[in-house]
């Protein structure tokens, strides 16, 4: 009764491959991301959110130099050995009762909150000074704790049946639904289902390509996405693109025996199969969740849409024939992204005339010789003006925010709840850049939502769904604008409404473009897990949803001989997706409703809740109810609506949404699916 997440911290732990840093950015990306509490190889995700307190930040950046050593192969076997013992001790067939169900639950989360401290203690050295000793501390702790886990959630059957409290009730929810993976309880099969996702995990961070054939280095993902980025020679994108789908191929038949093993476990627990686990997170059944997101998309598609023309149109300027299909779609090459999932490196393909904005905080905070202590205390200024608490000491005494010269560190910025309580902490590495500022905002997000909601009981601190801790730092990041620039004396004077422009059109490319992708990987997913989609129509079924969705087609022809889903990293890791869909739009609903409580009535991009105690009041509220209440209400609590909505995030696009009607003027919007989608032309 495992999880993936546990499996994939003791894989990579034990070294059953190297973790490429791209790899790990490219998953904190999507989550921190955006889940992207799924911090470096995995640990945080790895128990829902409850027993590793971690999320780093979700924007894009260089890998860093830091190295991930291999570790002893030894441990694995152990790990896999040390498996089927915990999994022997079947339930007692005895009749239980609410009390000992109360009483069960006590002692659980006493005791995963002591395990849950230790191993974020581990975590935080061994990410803080990378040895093979700290890595096999860290490791060690982390395989107590899922020991542990394992057994008390086998234990738990017991009180399935009782009538329990809507508390109590909620606690044995979230601790079984923290099995991303749930594994059969046959020892052969959990055994085979280990392997299966070990290996397919393996591949991927294997997966080389070599563009100059045996002349050139071969390269893994990391440095392939970032020359296809960087890249506008289509001969040569285009090379990339096709190197790095090759390594779908070969996971094919084993993703199938995947799902097969990880649905039986899924059975086995109550579910119709794991994709309809996963979507049972959400407080409402999964038909409705997905109605719900369905909506969600629809409301957002027009915006997407004018997006997709104008781009469309610039890269046919650029790239002429190679750039057009009659169809309407873009091939999915030429948007910066291995995956056009977020088009920002196309940006200066697409930019509009207008100057670029009138300042640059990077700067300014270099021609200031502003300290990293005194980025982080702007960070914390911003949150202690909306009434919220001062940073406890040890958060300064324990942080970790610039890069020691003296050892190896994970510089990737990620916020920490140590202890489950007051002892949060930042690590960062910061080099006084416009991104560093923002970064800091973003990752005090999590670290308050962390403080907000400590008094809760264990299972209870966290965000409210998988989708609310991301958005949240996120939503702190859109209050920088000039208006609280000027506030905090860093600009003296604050551009036209007109320069915002440049800047809503950069954030869209990320924001906006990033949609349809976000909902797509799981609607695949939640079709293969269901059997709607069987393995002999895996590529076409993928495509057909890229097609429909984000209306991007394969640059070359693709058959069933390949699997490009797998050349998505969260396909093969089996990290679900669509919480980063669910954060991208949430955030602009905390955004806006901050906003209102604060009295803001102008464009909202334009908005800034600094200095709104009636703001922060609306935040600390929504935050404190950590996770104890279905998502809807905490949702209610901040924003009055119980919903998911995008019209806040329609609102915030809306200057650029008339610039785009503006500029898309004489062209076709959208597209029309291909009768054949892996057809290339
Ligand atoms: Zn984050």
């Amino acid at each position: 009764m495992f999880s993936n997440e546990l499996l994939r911290g003791l894989k990579k732990w034990r070294g059953s491959r190297r973790v490429t840093l791209r790899q790990i950015i490219d998953k904190l990306n999507d989550r921190c991301l955006f889940l992207r509490r799924e911090g470096l190889y995995f640990v945080n995700q790895f128990l829902s959110a409850h027993l590793y307190s971690k999320y780093s930040h979700p924007k894009r950046r260089r890998p860093e130099r830091a190295k991930l050593r291999a570790m002893s192969p030894r441990s694995i076997t152990l790990a896999l050995l040390a498996f089927p013992l915990f999994l022997t001790a079947a339930p007692a067939p005895t009749v239980a009762t609410v009390a000992e169900a109360q009483a069960f639950m006590d002692r659980a989360e006493a005791e995963l909150l002591k395990l849950g401290t230790l191993l974020q203690r581990a975590g935080w050295v061994q990410e803080t000074y990378i040895t093979d000793d700290t890595e096999l501390l860290s490791a060690s702790e982390n395989e107590k704790l899922i020991a542990r886990t394992t057994e008390l959630i086998d234990e738990a059957r017991r009180f399935e049946s009782l009538n329990l409290p809507a508390d109590l009730k909620r606690k044995f929810l979230l601790l079984k639904l923290s099995l991303t993976m749930p594994a059969p309880k046959d020892a052969k099969l959990r055994e085979e289902l280990t392997q299966v996702a070990a290996s397919l995990d393996s591949s991927y961070g294997k997966g080389k390509y070599c563009p100059g054939g045996g002349k050139e280095p071969c390269l893994g993902i990391d440095d392939l996405d970032e020359r296809l980025a960087k890249s506008r020679n289509t001969k040569d994108i285009l090379n990339y693109w096709t190197g790095w789908h090759k390594v779908g191929a070969p996971m094919r038949t084993r993703y199938a025996r995947f799902v097969e093993l990880s649905n039986q476990g899924a059975r086995e627990l109550g579910f119709a199969d794991t994709g309809a686990l996963w979507r049972a997170g959400y407080d409402m059944t999964p038909e409705q969740f997905s109605a719900e997101l369905e909506r969600v998309w629809k409301e957002v598609e027009p915006l997407y849409k004018e997006l997709h023309t104008y781009v469309r149109h610039k890269l046919i300027q650029k790239y002429g024939a190679e750039a057009e299909r009659t169809d309407g779609m873009i091939p999915a090459h030429l948007l910066g992204n291995m995956w056009a999932q977020e088009w920002g490196n196309v940006y200066d393909l697409v930019a509009p005339p207008q100057a670029p904005p009138a300042y640059d905080i990077g700067e300014i905070l270099q021609q200031r010789k502003t300290t990293p202590k005194q980025t982080v205390q702007f960070g914390e200024g911003f949150f202690k003006s909306l009434g919220l608490q001062t940073l406890p000491d040890t958060f300064w005494q324990r942080s970790m925010l610039t890069r020691p010269a003296d050892r190896d560190v994970v510089c990737h910025a990620s916020a920490w709840q140590v202890d489950l309580d007051r002892d949060v902490r930042l690590k960062v590495c910061l080099h006084g850049t416009t991104d560093d500022f923002i970064t800091v905002h973003h990752e005090l997000g999590h670290i308050y939502y962390y403080l907000a909601y400590r008094t809760q009981p264990f299972l209870f601190r966290s965000g409210a769904n998988d989708g609310f801790h991301e958005a949240i730092g996120d939503a702190i990041a859109l209050s920088i604008t000039p208006e609280y620039l000027q506030k905090i004396g860093l600009i003296k004077t604050i551009p036209p409404p007109a320069a915002d422009l440049p800047l809503l059109l950069r954030t869209a490319l990320d924001k906006v473009a990033f949609l349809p992708f976000g909902l797509m990987i799981d609607k695949w997913r939640w079709e293969v897990f269901s059997g709607q989609v069987k393995p002999a129509d895996y590529n076409k079924a993928w495509w057909q949803l890229r097609e429909q969705y984000q209306g991007v087609a394969p640059p070359v022809d693709r058959s069933e001989a390949d699997f490009d889903p797998g050349a998505k990293y969260h396909i093969p890791d089996n990290t679900p997706y669509v919480r980063y869909f669910l954060a991208r739009i949430y955030q602009f609903q905390f955004y806006r409703a901050m906003c209102r409580a604060a009295g803001y009535t102008g464009p909202l991009n334009r908005c800034s809740v600094y200095g709104s105690k009636a703001a922060g009041d609306k935040l600390e509220a929504m935050l404190a109810m950590g996770q104890s209440k279905p998502w809807p209400e905490a949702m209610k609590r901040m924003t009055g609506d119980d919903r998911i909505d995008a019209s806040a995030m329609m609102e915030y696009f809306q200057p650029l949404l008339t610039w785009l009607k503006e500029q898309n003027k004489g062209e076709k919007a959208g597209w029309t699916v291909a009768a054949n989608p892996m057809k290339a032309h």
